[in-house]
């Protein structure tokens, strides 16, 4: 008999997985249910569409219905899941468009129902113009808002990757910029005296940092927002985006009896699959193995979204595949600024009761006679005893994609010596004839 394979959310995760089970099983029904109106985009993509960088939404998206269609992927968008029955291998589906409901079979299950922006309890949070960004539909808003109302004045809450983001799209919208953050830090998941050198690209670019400050709500008149509420005070906003984080969107599947782990996120194995048997999790419903600490973590990118859901979709189809586990590297842009992280930073290992040494230097990002050459800033995080390396933050206005150097030596369980080993690319437009990175392990011997 021929085998259903049911998707449910067309992201990262989800079309990557169904993509992959058609490839492995050419004969699989394979349906996916999207409760949004869109499937198969890069979210990553809205911030340089809102900035005016991407002329055009359809530029992030992969894929539409209809083609997926072609390769015999049935998609509806406009419908939600609202229930699983694992015992019946059925889902009960909402058509959002008629508000017909009805039941689906599935004999496997792939659950990316991916991640939620957080919603703190805020007053006024209904007022127009105070957004969060996480799906097409709040990009569009987003836009629609800059270009129609011509904003002058923006609070970013939340100095996080979104945040940050933002606070450059928004600015290249002529919109002036305050950041609210509440620790005393931007990008908690730097160690503090690296994220610290965002703070002048910020004020160089004319945003104001406003950290250790707590948004209480915001305020309007008419139904629009004019003002943000803090414990410090309030400020004046016409537009207000609220970034401050991102929680697993797995109640769905806790419902059904799918076991969560302890960070929230949907428990899996390399496999994919979840405690129940057929069902598989991948992307920001799940976790990752983490691969320096040897525990679960939470850490919701699209990389690791298109590669979970990858490793799922060939499972479900009756395949054999592996996910490695993550270093949590990431990269960010903030303005002309890179920032670069992989592995574990100095805090949290210390936090993991880790004895830990560093080794932090700054170096030129190509040779130092390239006029356009800028100082690299690398932190190397590595155990005292066994000297293996644990994990890099690398901030720099040029090649700071060199973290993938580290996570790759971070797969490999190296040593922070046999990094300094490694045979690296020189020119002098590229880098010095001592890489930044080499110099910081040489430092580190
Ligand atoms: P999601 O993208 O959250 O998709 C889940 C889908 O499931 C949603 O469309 C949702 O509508 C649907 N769904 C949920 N519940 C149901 C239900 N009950 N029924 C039907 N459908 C349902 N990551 C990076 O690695 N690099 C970046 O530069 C980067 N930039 C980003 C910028 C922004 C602005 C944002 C928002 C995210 C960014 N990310 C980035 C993170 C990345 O986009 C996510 O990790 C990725 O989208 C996760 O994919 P996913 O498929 O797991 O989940
Ligand atoms: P985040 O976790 O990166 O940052 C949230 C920030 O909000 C933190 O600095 C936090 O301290 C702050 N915050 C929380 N509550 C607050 C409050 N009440 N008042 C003021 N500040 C508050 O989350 P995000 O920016 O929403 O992004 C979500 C996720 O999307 C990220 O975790 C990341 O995984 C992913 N992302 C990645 C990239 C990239 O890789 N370049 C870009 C964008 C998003």
């Amino acid at each position: 008999m021929t085998e259903r394979l049911i998707v449910i959310g067309g992201v990262a995760a989800g079309m990557s997985a169904a993509s992959k089970a058609r490839r492995v099983a050419k004969g699989m029904e394979i349906v996916v249910y999207e409760k949004s109106g869109y499937v198969s985009y890069g979210s990553c993509g809205f911030p340089y569409f809102i900035g005016g960088v991407v002329p055009k939404i359809e530029d992030v998206i992969v894929r539409t219905p209809e083609q997926f269609a072609q390769k015999n992927i049935e998609v509806h968008v406009h419908h939600e899941v609202t229930a699983i029955d694992v015992a019946a291998h059925s889902v009960t589906v909402h058509n959002l468009d008629t508000g017909a409901q009805f039941n689906d079979h599935w004999d496997k299950l792939v659950v990316t129902t991916g991640g939620m922006a957080t919603r703190p309890p805020f007053s006024g949070f209904d007022l127009d113009g105070v957004f969060t960004l996480r799906t097409v539909e709040d990009a569009l808003a987003i836009q629609r808002f800059i270009e129609s109302k011509k904003p002058a004045r923006g609070i970013v809450v939340g100095a996080g990757y979104i945040g940050l983001e933002m606070a450059e799209a928004l600015c290249a919208r002529g919109v002036h910029v305050s950041v609210l953050e509440m620790l005393p830090q931007v990008l908690p998941t730097l160690d503090p005296e690296i994220a610290a050198l965002i703070n002048d690209e910020l004020a160089e670019h004319d945003v104001d940092l406003l950290l250790e400050q707590k948004v209480l709500g915001f305020a309007g008149a008419a139904g629009r927002v004019q003002r943000v509420l803090t414990d410090a005070g309030e400020l004046p906003a016409e537009i207000v985006i609220v970034a401050v984080g991102v929680r697993p969107a797995a109640r769905l599947a806790a419902e059904a009896g799918v076991a969560l782990g302890t960070t929230g996120g949907i428990a899996v194995d390399d496999h994919q699959r979840t405690n129940v048997p057929d069902v598989f999790a991948a992307g920001d419903v799940a976790e990752a193995m983490n691969i320096v600490t040897g525990r679960p973590t939470y850490v919701p990118l699209g990389t690791t979204a298109n590669k979970q859901g990858r490793v799922a979709g060939e499972n479900a189809a009756g395949g054999e595949a592996r996910f490695a586990g993550i270093a949590g590297t990431a990269i960010v842009k903030v303005f002309s600024l890179q920032i670069a992280q992989s592995g574990l930073t100095e805090k949290v290992a210390r936090r993991e009761g880790l004895a830990v040494k560093t080794s932090a230097i700054t170096a030129p990002n190509q040779a130092h006679y390239i006029p356009a050459h800028r100082p690299m800033r690398v932190k190397l995080v590595y155990e005292a005893d066994s000297r293996r390396l644990l994990g890099s933050q690398i901030v720099s206005k040029g090649g700071a994609l060199r973290i993938d150097a580290i996570a790759s030596a971070l797969h490999a369980g190296w040593t922070v010596d046999k990094l300094r080993e490694v045979d690296m690319a020189y020119a002098p437009p590229f880098a010095s004839v001592w890489d930044p990175v080499l110099v910081a392990a040489n430092v580190a011997k």
